[in-house]
């Protein structure tokens, strides 16, 4: 009899999680698992803010999948179409003919992507903060901008290089802006003629409070905290246009600003709605409590692209992040061995606990089993869950050394931006 196989779509925290667990639980020969990503790595967002502001190395914040699934066959691409009808998904690799990949099982797991909205110039001049390519281009960008400012006498070019403006209120967009804002105020003082009051820091959000994921009381605090930092909060506020640079919000101030960060919220990664998955009406895969996908036994799916039910909150369904995400890869994996070996599956049940976030060097705020913690003890939390949380010995410790390391020297602040054209310098030899 031919070898069951497993394609798993997706390697990030499910993706992962679940090929993990998978293979450290099959018996040899029992099945074949795949995974296929766009990129070769799995990436830690937590960290992603911490990546941006040089406190980790960027490396450090993602895991090679090839060295921890070593039973694994990993494929690097994007997977065009998944279709349960035939069991069959549709592959192009970086380079090379598209492949059809067979499969008897599959898991699900391609995650978010930013939510845009229509308006005019964000998609040419923003850039959004999930991916590890995204956090070094901000940290370039951003000290980039400091020697811009520094090297020339025009208020107007300085005016716009110093302005940096955040778009969506919740942990993704306050922590880049908290940490990068840290930043770029300590690297101040190697850039001569630059004041921390020439630089414009905002955060603009939608609707009347920020990081609702640690509870409005500490939201409150944050919005406080990042005021006395200096940092603009603009709540109940909408981005307009964006156009050329032109900042127009819907109070009606309009201002240049070279950096425009969205972080206004995720919606399920679109190749979800491409073949034949049942979808909820928010785009959702729709699953049931064991994590399989609707009206099928050889399927399932978990994570932010899913529309899992939060049995702990009746009618509810988990919210996108990677504490739910983790937990869901371990029930999936189990569920999918049982499935394969014809044993009794279980529910998926996990109730949230909380949140910390970080806000710069030193500085934190969290809410974990109601218990509200804020300054340097939710800093202190918010690094040491974090590192437990995070993938593999190796990883673990190339962190705690860039920490350990920071204690004792200043950050980086050198921008590399000139890294996306890397063969500048050397055309320009040819030419000359
Ligand atoms: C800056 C930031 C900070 C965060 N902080 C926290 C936090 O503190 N706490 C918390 O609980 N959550 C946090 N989150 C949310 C958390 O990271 C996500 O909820 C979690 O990653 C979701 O896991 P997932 O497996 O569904 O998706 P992901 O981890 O995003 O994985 C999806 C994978 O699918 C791959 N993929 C996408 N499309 C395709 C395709 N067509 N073909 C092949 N592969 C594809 C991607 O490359 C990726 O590797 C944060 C998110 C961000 C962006």
């Amino acid at each position: 009899m031919a070898v069951p196989r497993i394609l798993i779509v997706g390697g990030g925290y499910v993706g992962m999680y679940t090929a993990l667990r998978l293979q450290r639980r099959l018996r040899r020969g029992e099945a074949l698992v795949t995974v296929a990503d766009l990129d070769s790595y799995m990436t830690y967002q937590p960290f992603l803010p911490e990546a941006a502001a040089g406190n980790i190395e960027a490396r450090h914040v993602v895991v090679p999948l090839r060295r921890v699934l070593n039973k694994c066959q990993i494929l690097s691409g994007r997977v065009t179409q998944v279709r349960l009808g035939d069991r069959k998904a549709e592959f192009t690799p970086h380079e090379g003919p598209d492949l059809t990949i067979d499969y008897d099982y599959l898991v699900v797991a391609p995650g978010s992507i930013s939510r845009l909205l229509p308006v005019p110039g964000l998609a040419e001049y923003g850039i959004g903060f999930k991916t590890i390519e995204e956090a070094i281009a901000l940290r370039n960008h951003v000290l980039g901008r400091l020697d811009i400012a520094a090297s020339t006498p025009d208020p107007e070019v300085r005016r716009k290089a110093l302005t940096f403006v955040f778009v969506g209120g919740g942990y993704a967009g306050v922590e880049a802006l908290a940490e990068l804002e840290d930043m770029a105020a300590g690297a101040l003082k190697y850039f001569a003629g630059l004041r921390r009051e020439d630089m414009r820091w905002m955060l603009v959000e939608a609707t009347d409070r920020i990081l609702p994921e640690v509870g409005p009381d500490m939201g409150k605090w944050t919005a406080l905290q990042l005021r006395e930092r200096g940092i603009e909060i603009r709540m109940g506020t909408l981005l307009k246009s964006a156009e050329g640079c032109r900042i127009v919000l819907s109070d009606g101030e309009e201002f240049e600003a070279d950096t425009l960060v969205w972080t206004a919220g995720v919606k399920p990664n679109p190749l979800v709605g491409a073949g034949d998955l049942p979808l909820d009406k928010r785009g959702r895969i729709r699953v049931d409590p064991y994590l399989r996908v609707h009206g099928t036994d050889f399927a399932f799916a978990a994570g932010d692209s899913a529309a899992v039910p939060d049995l702990t909150r009746p009618g509810e369904f988990c919210p996108p992040n990677a504490q739910h995400a983790v937990r869901q890869a371990k029930t999936l994996a189990d569920n999918l061995l049982a499935a394969l070996r014809g044993e009794a599956q279980r529910p998926y049940r996990h109730k949230y606990a909380g949140s910390v976030a970080s806000l710069g060097l030193y500085k934190g705020v969290a809410q974990i089993y109601g218990r509200e913690l804020r300054g340097f003890p939710a800093w202190l939390m918010h690094r040491t869950y974090h590192l437990t949380r995070m993938p593999t010995f190796n990883k673990k410790t190339r962190i705690l050394m860039d920490w350990t390391l920071g204690l004792f020297f200043p950050r980086e602040i050198v921008s590399l931006g000139a890294i996306e054209e890397p063969r500048k310098e050397f055309t320009l030899s040819a030419r000359s």
